[in-house]
């Protein structure tokens, strides 16, 4: 329902909840966030409930350190409203690791697809699919992150807004989407992510708008653009 998204030089998890906290308006079940720094571990927190849940959990974000990272609002469509549920979803090594707003119809034929290569799925959600899927495409074609996401994109009916991160790929967070909104914000060496203009409002009014099928690659303070072929693309910075 709702998405964030940060790289930068300040601590994400803050950036996140309030980024959050904005989108409430929106209605949700649960909440999560997955914040990571340059090495380290990805930290994953979800709760089900209000977004003060996932607050008092993380004392405000100050508990979870790292400098990149994306969180998620959840308004369930496949699968009950649990901690479980709640965004983000990873592969069982985290090499992937995802926010998701949208539906993804086709996700029982991709679920068994992926079940035969030997995926196992612990979630109710259609998102878990999406990022296994990812994850399949990075590791039996050897792909970037790119590559992976526009493979899955093609495969994936539905509608939908990702944010995702890679392991092997520190201060980046990528993002796609078709029928389900994004934007992404610049400032200051920062960059931004958002399903919506008011998570991202009070840092920036410098915005790129995503297109249906494109792909963005977010670095510290810069972004880049892809279509669907990998190709990249121009887009004009507006205000
Ligand atoms: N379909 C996904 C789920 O049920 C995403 C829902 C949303 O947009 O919040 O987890």
């Amino acid at each position: 329902c709702g998405i964030v998204g940060f790289t930068g030089s300040k601590q994400a998890a803050p950036i996140l909840l309030d980024g959050l906290s904005k989108l409430e308006y929106r209605g949700y079940d649960s909440a999560g966030i997955a914040v990571r720094d340059g090495e380290g571990e990805t930290e994953i927190v979800k709760a089900k409930g209000k977004l003060e849940e996932l607050k008092k959990m993380t004392n405000n974000g100050d508990a979870v350190k790292g400098d990149c990272g994306i969180g998620h609002t959840r308004w369930a469509t496949h699968g009950e409203p649990s901690a479980l549920n709640a965004h983000p979803h990873s592969s069982e090594d985290e090499n992937v690791i995802a926010v998701h707003n949208g539906i993804i119809e086709n996700y029982q034929e991709l679920k068994e697809k992926l079940s035969k290569s030997g995926y196992e799925f612990i979630s109710q959600t259609d998102t878990e699919v999406a990022v296994k899927l990812i994850d399949y495409y990075y590791k039996k074609y050897n792909l970037g992150p790119v590559d992976s996401i526009a493979r899955a994109m093609i495969r994936i009916r539905g509608s939908y807004a990702l944010c995702v991160m890679f392991k092997d790929y520190p201060g980046e967070v990528y993002t796609a989407r078709k029928d389900s909104p994004m934007i992404i914000g610049i400032a200051n060496g920062e960059t931004y992510v958002a399903s919506d203009v008011p998570a991202i409002l009070k840092y920036t009014r410098n915005v790129y708008y995503i297109g249906n099928m494109e792909i963005a690659k977010l670095v510290k303070g810069g972004v880049t653009f892809y279509n669907i072929d990998r190709e990249e693309i121009e887009k004009p910075l507006t205000e």
